[in-house]
C-alpha cells in the first residue's frame, strides 16, 4: 500500500481549522525530561481525558438497536440520513475531533483507515469504528439528553465531558504558546 496516498481522512483534515495535529516531540524525552517546552503538563492533561473517557465503560447508554444494527430511537426510513441516527455529523464534522485532543502521529493510520467518505467513521450494523479513547469528548460521552433525562449517569456524563473539553483546550493552548516561544 502507497502510504503517501492522500486519503479522505487527510483531505478533510487539511480543510478543517479546528483539527490539529500535535508535534512530533510532545512526549519525547531528553535527560529524563520532556524535550516540548509544555511536555509535562501536557502529558498530565492527556492522561486526564484518558481516564475520563475509561469512565464511560462503566455507563450504561441504554442504546437500543434493531437486529439489522439501527438505532431504534432515532430510526428513520428517510434515505436522506443515512440511518446514521445520532452519527448523522460524522463526515462533515471529521467526528467532532476538532473539539478533541490534538491528533498524535501514531494515531493518524487508525483515523485515516476508518475513515471514509460520507459516513465518516460509522459503519452500518456496527456504529463507530473508532476505539472509544480516539473518538472526541463530543462522541465519547454523548447519549440522548432528551431520551433519559431523569437518568442519574447524566451528570457523570456532562461533567466528565465538560473536563475532557477543557483539558483539549488547555492543551492546544499550551501547544500553541510553546511554538510561538520557539520562533
Ligand atoms: S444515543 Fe440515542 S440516538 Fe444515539 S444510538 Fe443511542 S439511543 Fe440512538
Ligand atoms: S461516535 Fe464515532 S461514528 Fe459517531 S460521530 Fe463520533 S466518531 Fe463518528
Amino acid at each position: 500500500m502507497n502510504m503517501d496516498k492522500i486519503t479522505e481522512f487527510d483531505s478533510r483534515v487539511e480543510r478543517s481549522i479546528s483539527i490539529i495535529v500535535a508535534p512530533k516531540d510532545m512526549f519525547e524525552l531528553k535527560n529524563r525530561n520532556f524535550k516540548f517546552k509544555q511536555g509535562r503538563s501536557i502529558y498530565a492533561l492527556y492522561e486526564l481525558v484518558k481516564s475520563h473517557i475509561k469512565i464511560t465503560e462503566l455507563i450504561d447508554f441504554k442504546c437500543d438497536f434493531d437486529e439489522s444494527g439501527l438505532c431504534s430511537e432515532r430510526r428513520t426510513d428517510d434515505s436522506s440520513n443515512n440511518k446514521m441516527c445520532c452519527c448523522i455529523g460524522c463526515y462533515d464534522s471529521i467526528g467532532y475531533l476538532g473539539r478533541g485532543l490534538p491528533l498524535l502521529v501514531e494515531n493518524l493510520p487508525i483515523y485515516r483507515k476508518s475513515f471514509r467518505k460520507n459516513i465518516g467513521f460509522w459503519r452500518p450494523e456496527t456504529g463507530c469504528s473508532l476505539p472509544r479513547e480516539l473518538r472526541s469528548p463530543v462522541c465519547a460521552f454523548y447519549k440522548c439528553w432528551k431520551l433519559n433525562e431523569d437518568d442519574k449517569d447524566m451528570n457523570i456524563l456532562r461533567t466528565a465531558r465538560d473536563v475532557c473539553t477543557f483539558a483539549a483546550n488547555e492543551i492546544r493552548r499550551l501547544i500553541e504558546e510553546s511554538n510561538e516561544n520557539k520562533t
